[in-house]
């Protein structure tokens, strides 16, 4: 059996898709909602996957800090690029190795950023899904 606790998690940041056919390669930008999937094959002593604490406590400061109310740059798209100094300088804009889709994003969370956030913890993330509006959605799968 596999039981899972799913932690939900709010950012809002700016991008454009570099590449977008159309309106998507304008600068936006979108309240996300992170659903992150914890997963185990039995539950702790206490009766739990994962206190649901720890996954916003290791999680959220890295989101608050990296994607929180700034803008996630694409580190190819040098159009854009040519605007970061006209940003804030209270928070510099996240440079992605990726482009910036939602997909991306939860992809590079997923492989490059929960795994350090998490390790020690025995805590296995099976799953994201991260909403970019509320019609819009990705999963990813471990
Ligand atoms: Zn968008």
């Amino acid at each position: 059996m596999k039981i899972e606790a799913v932690r939900k998690l709010h950012f809002c940041s700016g991008h454009r898709v570099h590449g977008h056919e159309t309106k998507c390669a304008n600068l936006h930008g979108h309240n996300y909602i992170l659903w992150i999937h914890a997963v185990a094959d039995k539950l702790d002593v206490v009766g739990r996957v994962v206190d649901f604490s720890v996954l916003k406590d290791r999680i959220d400061p890295w989101v608050q800090l990296h994607w929180d109310h700034t803008f996630l740059a694409y580190e190819k798209d040098t159009e854009l690029l040519a605007l970061e100094p006209l940003s804030p300088k209270n928070k510099p804009w996240f440079i992605c190795p990726f482009n910036p889709t939602a997909e991306n994003m939860a992809i590079y969370l997923l492989k490059e950023i929960i795994p350090e956030l998490l390790k020690g913890t025995g805590v296995e993330v099976s799953k994201l899904v991260l909403f970019e509006t509320e019609n819009c959605k990705v999963e990813v799968f471990a």
